[in-house]
Protein backbone atom coordinates (compact mmCIF):
# COMPACT_ATOMS: atom_id res chain seq x y z
CA UNK A 1 0.00 0.00 0.00
CA UNK A 2 1.13 3.66 -0.66
CA UNK A 3 2.19 5.29 2.76
CA UNK A 4 1.00 8.89 3.49
CA UNK A 5 1.60 11.63 2.19
CA UNK A 6 3.89 9.42 -0.98
CA UNK A 7 5.14 12.53 -3.00
CA UNK A 8 6.05 11.12 -6.79
CA UNK A 9 8.41 12.67 -8.96
CA UNK A 10 6.80 11.43 -11.57
CA UNK A 11 3.21 11.67 -13.47
CA UNK A 12 0.29 10.19 -11.47
CA UNK A 13 -2.31 8.34 -14.02
CA UNK A 14 -5.65 8.13 -12.49
CA UNK A 15 -7.34 4.97 -14.07
CA UNK A 16 -5.36 1.50 -15.78
CA UNK A 17 -8.36 1.12 -18.30
CA UNK A 18 -7.39 1.60 -22.42
CA UNK A 19 -6.69 5.37 -22.43
CA UNK A 20 -4.93 5.44 -19.03
CA UNK A 21 -2.54 2.56 -20.47
CA UNK A 22 -1.96 4.12 -23.31
CA UNK A 23 -0.99 7.27 -21.88
CA UNK A 24 1.40 5.44 -19.01
CA UNK A 25 2.77 3.28 -21.86
CA UNK A 26 3.68 6.51 -24.21
CA UNK A 27 5.20 8.55 -21.10
CA UNK A 28 7.44 6.15 -20.45
CA UNK A 29 8.45 5.21 -23.66
CA UNK A 30 9.38 8.96 -23.28
CA UNK A 31 11.58 8.26 -20.18
CA UNK A 32 9.02 9.64 -17.71
CA UNK A 33 8.08 8.19 -14.42
CA UNK A 34 4.86 7.32 -14.08
CA UNK A 35 2.44 5.87 -11.11
CA UNK A 36 -0.94 4.21 -12.04
CA UNK A 37 -3.86 4.17 -8.97
CA UNK A 38 -6.16 1.98 -10.44
CA UNK A 39 -9.70 1.00 -8.24
CA UNK A 40 -9.10 -2.83 -9.46
CA UNK A 41 -7.39 -5.54 -7.71
CA UNK A 42 -6.24 -7.69 -10.80
CA UNK A 43 -7.97 -7.07 -14.51
CA UNK A 44 -10.84 -8.82 -15.30
CA UNK A 45 -13.27 -10.49 -18.13
CA UNK A 46 -15.92 -7.96 -17.55
CA UNK A 47 -17.06 -6.84 -20.84
CA UNK A 48 -17.94 -8.05 -24.00
CA UNK A 49 -16.13 -6.42 -27.63
CA UNK A 50 -14.72 -3.73 -29.22
CA UNK A 51 -13.73 -2.46 -32.29
CA UNK A 52 -10.20 -1.11 -32.66
CA UNK A 53 -9.93 0.98 -35.77
CA UNK A 54 -6.92 1.80 -37.82
CA UNK A 55 -6.26 5.09 -36.18
CA UNK A 56 -5.86 3.00 -32.81
CA UNK A 57 -4.13 0.39 -33.92
CA UNK A 58 -1.78 2.93 -35.63
CA UNK A 59 -0.74 3.90 -31.90
CA UNK A 60 -1.15 0.39 -30.58
CA UNK A 61 2.01 -0.40 -33.00
CA UNK A 62 3.88 2.93 -31.77
CA UNK A 63 3.64 1.24 -28.81
CA UNK A 64 5.04 -2.21 -29.71
CA UNK A 65 1.88 -4.42 -28.38
CA UNK A 66 -0.29 -4.36 -31.90
CA UNK A 67 1.49 -7.84 -32.94
CA UNK A 68 0.51 -9.27 -29.58
CA UNK A 69 -3.04 -7.98 -30.16
CA UNK A 70 -3.43 -8.98 -33.50
CA UNK A 71 -2.12 -12.91 -32.26
CA UNK A 72 -5.71 -13.33 -30.49
CA UNK A 73 -7.97 -10.29 -32.04
CA UNK A 74 -9.95 -10.39 -35.14
CA UNK A 75 -9.30 -9.50 -38.48
CA UNK A 76 -12.64 -8.71 -40.18
CA UNK A 77 -12.72 -8.41 -43.87
CA UNK A 78 -16.06 -5.92 -44.22
CA UNK A 79 -18.07 -3.54 -42.65
CA UNK A 80 -21.46 -3.67 -43.38
CA UNK A 81 -24.82 -2.05 -42.92
CA UNK A 82 -27.71 -3.81 -43.60
CA UNK A 83 -31.62 -2.92 -43.12
CA UNK A 84 -33.08 -5.52 -40.69
CA UNK A 85 -36.22 -5.21 -42.08
CA UNK A 86 -35.45 -6.51 -45.41
CA UNK A 87 -32.97 -8.33 -44.06
CA UNK A 88 -30.44 -7.02 -47.17
CA UNK A 89 -27.26 -5.84 -46.63
CA UNK A 90 -27.66 -1.80 -47.89
CA UNK A 91 -23.19 -0.98 -47.63
CA UNK A 92 -20.35 -3.29 -47.84
CA UNK A 93 -16.87 -1.86 -47.60
CA UNK A 94 -13.47 -4.08 -47.24
CA UNK A 95 -11.24 -3.82 -44.91
CA UNK A 96 -7.53 -5.31 -44.15
CA UNK A 97 -7.30 -4.63 -47.96
CA UNK A 98 -4.02 -7.04 -49.37
CA UNK A 99 -1.86 -4.27 -50.49
CA UNK A 100 -3.91 -1.25 -49.76
CA UNK A 101 -2.54 1.21 -47.60
CA UNK A 102 -5.85 1.21 -45.04
CA UNK A 103 -4.11 -0.13 -41.60
CA UNK A 104 -5.14 -2.71 -39.77
CA UNK A 105 -8.85 -3.20 -38.79
CA UNK A 106 -9.59 -5.52 -35.55
CA UNK A 107 -12.34 -6.53 -33.03
CA UNK A 108 -11.54 -8.24 -29.59
CA UNK A 109 -12.86 -8.32 -26.35
CA UNK A 110 -12.00 -5.68 -24.72
CA UNK A 111 -10.36 -7.71 -22.11
CA UNK A 112 -8.39 -8.66 -24.83
CA UNK A 113 -6.92 -5.30 -25.55
CA UNK A 114 -6.91 -4.25 -22.22
CA UNK A 115 -4.58 -7.42 -21.40
CA UNK A 116 -1.91 -6.40 -24.42
CA UNK A 117 -1.64 -2.92 -22.61
CA UNK A 118 -1.77 -4.16 -19.50
CA UNK A 119 1.13 -6.45 -19.75
CA UNK A 120 3.51 -4.13 -21.50
CA UNK A 121 2.58 -1.73 -18.92
CA UNK A 122 3.57 -3.95 -16.04
CA UNK A 123 6.78 -5.22 -18.17
CA UNK A 124 7.84 -1.70 -18.18
CA UNK A 125 10.72 -0.43 -15.39
CA UNK A 126 9.26 3.00 -15.50
CA UNK A 127 5.40 2.23 -14.89
CA UNK A 128 4.41 1.74 -11.13
CA UNK A 129 0.88 0.39 -10.75
CA UNK A 130 -1.02 0.54 -7.17
CA UNK A 131 -3.84 -1.96 -7.76
CA UNK A 132 -6.72 -1.98 -5.27
CA UNK A 133 -7.02 1.92 -4.85
CA UNK A 134 -10.31 3.59 -5.47
CA UNK A 135 -9.74 7.59 -5.96
CA UNK A 136 -11.88 9.52 -3.03
CA UNK A 137 -10.71 12.95 -3.34
CA UNK A 138 -8.92 15.18 -5.33
CA UNK A 139 -7.57 18.78 -4.19
CA UNK A 140 -5.08 20.67 -6.44
CA UNK A 141 -2.72 23.03 -5.38
CA UNK A 142 -0.09 25.46 -6.38
CA UNK A 143 2.73 23.22 -6.45
CA UNK A 144 0.71 19.63 -6.37
CA UNK A 145 -2.16 17.74 -7.03
CA UNK A 146 -2.99 15.40 -3.84
CA UNK A 147 -5.09 12.58 -4.54
CA UNK A 148 -6.94 10.47 -1.77
CA UNK A 149 -7.21 6.93 -2.27
CA UNK A 150 -8.81 4.26 -0.62
CA UNK A 151 -7.11 0.58 0.24
CA UNK A 152 -9.35 -2.10 2.02
CA UNK A 153 -10.27 0.29 5.12
CA UNK A 154 -7.07 2.41 4.85
CA UNK A 155 -6.42 5.84 3.16
CA UNK A 156 -2.88 6.68 1.13
CA UNK A 157 -2.48 10.13 0.20
CA UNK A 158 -0.03 10.98 -2.78
CA UNK A 159 1.39 13.93 -4.23
CA UNK A 160 2.05 14.29 -7.84
CA UNK A 161 3.24 17.24 -9.86
CA UNK A 162 0.36 16.39 -12.66
CA UNK A 163 -2.40 13.93 -12.63
CA UNK A 164 -4.11 12.87 -15.87
CA UNK A 165 -7.65 11.34 -14.89
CA UNK A 166 -7.96 8.34 -17.18
CA UNK A 167 -10.96 6.92 -15.02
CA UNK A 168 -13.56 6.83 -17.53
CA UNK A 169 -17.10 7.98 -17.43
CA UNK A 170 -17.28 8.02 -13.73
CA UNK A 171 -14.88 10.01 -13.65
CA UNK A 172 -13.67 11.22 -9.88
CA UNK A 173 -10.50 13.33 -11.48
CA UNK A 174 -13.40 15.93 -13.41
CA UNK A 175 -14.85 17.17 -10.19
CA UNK A 176 -11.51 19.06 -9.52
CA UNK A 177 -11.63 20.57 -13.20
CA UNK A 178 -13.73 23.58 -12.89
CA UNK A 179 -16.14 23.44 -15.80
CA UNK A 180 -15.34 19.94 -16.66
CA UNK A 181 -18.55 17.92 -18.57
CA UNK A 182 -21.13 15.71 -17.10
CA UNK A 183 -22.00 12.06 -18.07
CA UNK A 184 -25.76 12.71 -19.32
CA UNK A 185 -28.33 9.65 -19.77
CA UNK A 186 -28.99 9.37 -23.50
CA UNK A 187 -32.44 7.51 -23.13
CA UNK A 188 -30.61 4.05 -24.84
CA UNK A 189 -28.59 0.96 -23.34
CA UNK A 190 -26.45 -1.03 -25.02
CA UNK A 191 -27.49 -4.88 -24.32
CA UNK A 192 -24.30 -6.89 -24.89
CA UNK A 193 -23.31 -10.67 -25.58
CA UNK A 194 -20.70 -12.87 -26.41
CA UNK A 195 -22.54 -16.01 -28.62
CA UNK A 196 -21.33 -18.94 -30.50
CA UNK A 197 -21.55 -17.69 -34.17
CA UNK A 198 -25.19 -18.65 -35.86
CA UNK A 199 -24.66 -20.69 -39.36
CA UNK A 200 -24.94 -18.63 -42.39
CA UNK A 201 -23.84 -15.71 -40.69
CA UNK A 202 -21.07 -13.12 -42.76
CA UNK A 203 -18.53 -15.05 -40.74
CA UNK A 204 -15.64 -12.51 -40.71
CA UNK A 205 -18.00 -9.09 -41.07
CA UNK A 206 -18.49 -6.35 -39.20
CA UNK A 207 -22.58 -6.01 -39.33
CA UNK A 208 -24.75 -3.17 -37.91
CA UNK A 209 -28.22 -4.18 -38.68
CA UNK A 210 -30.50 -1.08 -38.49
CA UNK A 211 -33.72 -1.17 -37.65
CA UNK A 212 -36.19 1.62 -36.50
CA UNK A 213 -35.38 3.46 -32.87
CA UNK A 214 -32.92 0.39 -32.72
CA UNK A 215 -29.39 -1.39 -33.78
CA UNK A 216 -27.63 -4.64 -33.53
CA UNK A 217 -24.13 -4.70 -34.01
CA UNK A 218 -22.44 -8.32 -34.85
CA UNK A 219 -18.54 -8.99 -35.16
CA UNK A 220 -16.22 -11.98 -34.46
CA UNK A 221 -14.66 -11.65 -31.41
CA UNK A 222 -11.55 -14.43 -30.24
CA UNK A 223 -12.39 -16.63 -33.64
CA UNK A 224 -14.63 -16.71 -36.43
CA UNK A 225 -16.82 -19.13 -34.13
CA UNK A 226 -18.07 -16.25 -31.57
CA UNK A 227 -19.79 -13.30 -32.27
CA UNK A 228 -20.10 -10.11 -29.76
CA UNK A 229 -23.89 -8.72 -30.23
CA UNK A 230 -24.53 -5.14 -28.83
CA UNK A 231 -28.01 -4.09 -29.49
CA UNK A 232 -28.57 -0.42 -29.14
CA UNK A 233 -32.62 0.07 -27.78
CA UNK A 234 -34.18 2.97 -25.58
CA UNK A 235 -34.21 2.87 -22.15
CA UNK A 236 -32.46 3.86 -18.62
CA UNK A 237 -30.89 1.70 -16.01
CA UNK A 238 -29.45 2.61 -12.66
CA UNK A 239 -25.45 2.58 -13.31
CA UNK A 240 -24.81 -0.93 -13.29
CA UNK A 241 -28.05 -3.04 -12.88
CA UNK A 242 -31.08 -3.63 -14.56
CA UNK A 243 -34.38 -1.61 -14.16
CA UNK A 244 -37.90 -1.91 -14.87
CA UNK A 245 -37.71 0.96 -17.55
CA UNK A 246 -35.58 -0.79 -19.79
CA UNK A 247 -37.88 -1.09 -23.04
CA UNK A 248 -37.49 -4.88 -23.27
CA UNK A 249 -40.16 -4.19 -25.86
CA UNK A 250 -37.72 -2.60 -28.01
CA UNK A 251 -35.79 -5.45 -28.10
CA UNK A 252 -38.01 -7.77 -28.88
CA UNK A 253 -39.23 -5.41 -31.68
CA UNK A 254 -35.56 -5.64 -32.78
CA UNK A 255 -35.26 -9.40 -33.09
CA UNK A 256 -38.08 -9.64 -34.80
CA UNK A 257 -37.01 -7.50 -37.64
CA UNK A 258 -33.81 -9.29 -37.58
CA UNK A 259 -36.13 -12.43 -38.87
CA UNK A 260 -34.33 -12.33 -42.44
CA UNK A 261 -30.98 -12.18 -40.93
CA UNK A 262 -28.95 -14.70 -39.40
CA UNK A 263 -29.28 -13.00 -36.02
CA UNK A 264 -33.33 -13.71 -35.39
CA UNK A 265 -33.32 -16.56 -33.21
CA UNK A 266 -30.59 -15.30 -31.19
CA UNK A 267 -32.54 -13.40 -28.46
CA UNK A 268 -33.56 -16.95 -26.93
CA UNK A 269 -29.96 -17.99 -26.24
CA UNK A 270 -28.07 -15.29 -25.41
CA UNK A 271 -26.86 -13.93 -22.22
CA UNK A 272 -27.52 -10.35 -22.20
CA UNK A 273 -25.78 -7.65 -20.21
CA UNK A 274 -27.18 -4.06 -20.27
CA UNK A 275 -25.22 -1.02 -20.30
CA UNK A 276 -27.12 2.10 -19.45
CA UNK A 277 -25.45 4.72 -22.58
CA UNK A 278 -24.04 8.23 -20.96
CA UNK A 279 -22.41 10.83 -23.11
CA UNK A 280 -20.24 13.67 -22.20
CA UNK A 281 -20.16 16.80 -24.10
CA UNK A 282 -16.85 17.24 -25.74
CA UNK A 283 -17.34 21.03 -25.19
CA UNK A 284 -16.61 21.01 -21.54
CA UNK A 285 -13.69 21.80 -19.96
CA UNK A 286 -10.51 18.60 -20.07
CA UNK A 287 -8.02 20.29 -17.98
CA UNK A 288 -6.76 22.30 -15.03
CA UNK A 289 -3.33 23.75 -14.02
CA UNK A 290 -1.98 20.46 -13.04
CA UNK A 291 -4.42 17.91 -13.68
CA UNK A 292 -5.96 16.53 -17.18
CA UNK A 293 -8.66 14.66 -18.04
CA UNK A 294 -8.74 12.71 -21.23
CA UNK A 295 -10.93 9.39 -22.88
CA UNK A 296 -14.35 8.93 -21.37
CA UNK A 297 -13.65 10.97 -18.50
CA UNK A 298 -13.68 14.06 -20.82
CA UNK A 299 -16.18 13.02 -23.96
CA UNK A 300 -17.59 9.96 -22.99
CA UNK A 301 -19.60 8.88 -26.83
CA UNK A 302 -22.35 6.53 -27.16
CA UNK A 303 -21.01 3.60 -29.46
CA UNK A 304 -22.46 4.66 -32.98
CA UNK A 305 -19.25 4.99 -34.73
CA UNK A 306 -17.07 2.42 -32.93
CA UNK A 307 -14.36 4.80 -31.24
CA UNK A 308 -14.83 5.21 -27.76
CA UNK A 309 -11.56 3.06 -26.95
CA UNK A 310 -9.96 4.35 -29.91
CA UNK A 311 -10.61 8.04 -28.74
CA UNK A 312 -8.76 6.97 -25.37
CA UNK A 313 -5.98 5.70 -27.18
CA UNK A 314 -5.44 8.75 -29.22
CA UNK A 315 -6.02 10.91 -26.47
CA UNK A 316 -3.46 8.83 -24.45
CA UNK A 317 -0.41 9.25 -27.14
CA UNK A 318 -1.23 12.64 -28.08
CA UNK A 319 -1.33 13.80 -24.12
CA UNK A 320 2.03 11.73 -23.38
CA UNK A 321 3.73 13.79 -26.39
CA UNK A 322 2.58 17.00 -25.48
CA UNK A 323 3.91 16.30 -21.77
CA UNK A 324 6.93 15.14 -23.23
CA UNK A 325 7.72 18.21 -25.38
CA UNK A 326 6.47 20.47 -22.51
CA UNK A 327 9.07 19.34 -19.74
CA UNK A 328 7.42 20.25 -16.69
CA UNK A 329 5.09 22.72 -17.69
CA UNK A 330 2.04 21.34 -17.41
CA UNK A 331 -0.20 23.65 -18.02
CA UNK A 332 1.33 24.48 -21.50
CA UNK A 333 1.32 20.41 -22.18
CA UNK A 334 -2.57 20.24 -21.46
CA UNK A 335 -3.48 23.15 -23.32
CA UNK A 336 -1.16 22.02 -26.38
CA UNK A 337 -3.09 18.57 -25.74
CA UNK A 338 -6.52 20.03 -25.51
CA UNK A 339 -5.55 22.09 -29.23
CA UNK A 340 -4.86 19.17 -30.37
CA UNK A 341 -7.45 16.98 -29.75
CA UNK A 342 -10.73 18.96 -29.23
CA UNK A 343 -11.59 19.70 -33.09
CA UNK A 344 -11.00 16.16 -33.74
CA UNK A 345 -13.20 14.86 -30.87
CA UNK A 346 -16.05 17.21 -31.45
CA UNK A 347 -15.78 15.82 -34.98
CA UNK A 348 -16.18 12.08 -34.01
CA UNK A 349 -18.96 13.04 -31.67
CA UNK A 350 -20.87 14.53 -34.48
CA UNK A 351 -20.25 11.65 -36.62
CA UNK A 352 -21.84 9.59 -33.21
CA UNK A 353 -24.79 11.62 -34.11
CA UNK A 354 -25.22 11.05 -37.41
CA UNK A 355 -24.86 7.76 -37.14
CA UNK A 356 -27.46 7.33 -34.93
CA UNK A 357 -29.63 9.77 -36.44
CA UNK A 358 -29.62 7.40 -39.65
CA UNK A 359 -29.11 4.02 -38.35
CA UNK A 360 -32.44 4.35 -36.25
CA UNK A 361 -34.72 5.32 -39.30
CA UNK A 362 -38.18 4.69 -39.61
CA UNK A 363 -40.55 4.77 -42.01
CA UNK A 364 -39.86 7.11 -45.31
CA UNK A 365 -37.02 8.00 -43.59
CA UNK A 366 -35.49 4.28 -43.25
CA UNK A 367 -36.49 3.63 -47.17
CA UNK A 368 -34.62 6.97 -47.88
CA UNK A 369 -31.39 6.27 -45.97
CA UNK A 370 -31.56 2.38 -47.58
CA UNK A 371 -31.99 4.31 -51.14
CA UNK A 372 -28.86 6.69 -50.67
CA UNK A 373 -26.87 3.64 -49.42
CA UNK A 374 -27.33 2.00 -52.19
CA UNK A 375 -27.34 4.50 -54.90
CA UNK A 376 -23.66 5.77 -53.63
CA UNK A 377 -20.95 4.02 -54.51
CA UNK A 378 -18.85 2.37 -51.68
CA UNK A 379 -15.32 4.05 -52.89
CA UNK A 380 -17.27 7.74 -51.91
CA UNK A 381 -17.69 5.98 -48.67
CA UNK A 382 -14.28 4.94 -48.28
CA UNK A 383 -13.40 8.20 -48.73
CA UNK A 384 -15.49 10.09 -46.76
CA UNK A 385 -14.22 8.14 -43.63
CA UNK A 386 -10.73 8.96 -44.34
CA UNK A 387 -10.27 11.34 -41.93
CA UNK A 388 -11.90 8.73 -39.43
CA UNK A 389 -9.62 5.81 -39.86
CA UNK A 390 -6.11 7.83 -41.57
CA UNK A 391 -6.08 10.17 -38.44
CA UNK A 392 -2.16 9.26 -37.06
CA UNK A 393 -1.81 10.77 -33.47
C1 LIG B 1 -14.53 -3.26 -16.80
C2 LIG B 1 -14.90 -2.51 -18.06
C3 LIG B 1 -15.48 -3.21 -19.14
C4 LIG B 1 -15.83 -2.54 -20.31
N1 LIG B 1 -16.36 -3.25 -21.35
C5 LIG B 1 -16.66 -2.63 -22.51
C6 LIG B 1 -17.17 -3.36 -23.62
O1 LIG B 1 -17.39 -4.56 -23.54
N2 LIG B 1 -17.44 -2.70 -24.78
C7 LIG B 1 -17.23 -1.35 -24.89
O2 LIG B 1 -17.48 -0.78 -25.97
N3 LIG B 1 -16.75 -0.62 -23.86
C8 LIG B 1 -16.46 -1.22 -22.67
N4 LIG B 1 -15.97 -0.50 -21.63
C9 LIG B 1 -15.76 0.94 -21.82
C10 LIG B 1 -14.56 1.22 -22.69
O3 LIG B 1 -13.44 0.48 -22.27
C11 LIG B 1 -14.29 2.71 -22.60
O4 LIG B 1 -15.47 3.40 -23.01
C12 LIG B 1 -13.21 3.17 -23.53
O5 LIG B 1 -12.19 2.24 -23.66
C13 LIG B 1 -12.63 4.50 -23.03
O6 LIG B 1 -11.55 4.21 -22.16
P1 LIG B 1 -11.15 5.04 -20.88
O7 LIG B 1 -9.71 4.75 -20.66
O8 LIG B 1 -11.57 6.45 -20.98
O9 LIG B 1 -12.00 4.40 -19.70
P2 LIG B 1 -12.02 2.91 -19.16
O10 LIG B 1 -11.41 1.96 -20.12
O11 LIG B 1 -13.41 2.69 -18.72
O12 LIG B 1 -11.04 2.94 -17.89
C14 LIG B 1 -11.29 3.62 -16.68
C15 LIG B 1 -10.45 2.97 -15.59
O13 LIG B 1 -10.50 3.80 -14.43
C16 LIG B 1 -10.70 2.98 -13.29
N5 LIG B 1 -11.35 3.81 -12.28
C17 LIG B 1 -12.59 4.34 -12.32
N6 LIG B 1 -12.83 5.07 -11.21
C18 LIG B 1 -11.69 5.00 -10.46
C19 LIG B 1 -11.32 5.56 -9.20
N7 LIG B 1 -12.15 6.34 -8.49
N8 LIG B 1 -10.09 5.30 -8.72
C20 LIG B 1 -9.21 4.52 -9.43
N9 LIG B 1 -9.53 3.95 -10.62
C21 LIG B 1 -10.75 4.20 -11.13
C22 LIG B 1 -11.58 1.84 -13.81
O14 LIG B 1 -11.51 0.71 -12.97
C23 LIG B 1 -10.96 1.60 -15.18
O15 LIG B 1 -9.89 0.68 -15.12
C24 LIG B 1 -15.62 -1.12 -20.42
C25 LIG B 1 -15.05 -0.42 -19.35
C26 LIG B 1 -14.68 -1.10 -18.17
C27 LIG B 1 -14.05 -0.32 -17.02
Amino acid sequence: MANMGDALDGILVAGAGIGGLTAALGLAQRGRAVTIVEAFEAPSEIGAGLQVPPNACHVLDSLGVLDELKKKASVPDRICLGDAVSGRIVLSLDVNRDGADDGTYLTAHRALLHGVLYNAAMAHPSITLLAGHRIVDVAEGDDAVTVTAAHGGDRAELNAPAVIGADGIWSILRHAVAGAGTPQPTGRIAMRAVVPAPAGAQANAVVAWMAPHAHLVTYPVRNAETRNLVAVIRGTTGKTSWSESIDLDTLEHLFEKLDHTPYGDLNDHAEWTAWPLYSVDPHGQWHSDRICLLGDAAHGMEPFAAQGAAMAIEDGQVLAKAIADAGTDFTNAFKAFHAARAERVRRVAQRTAFNRFTYHQAGIGRLARNLGFRLRPASAFRADLDWLYGYRA
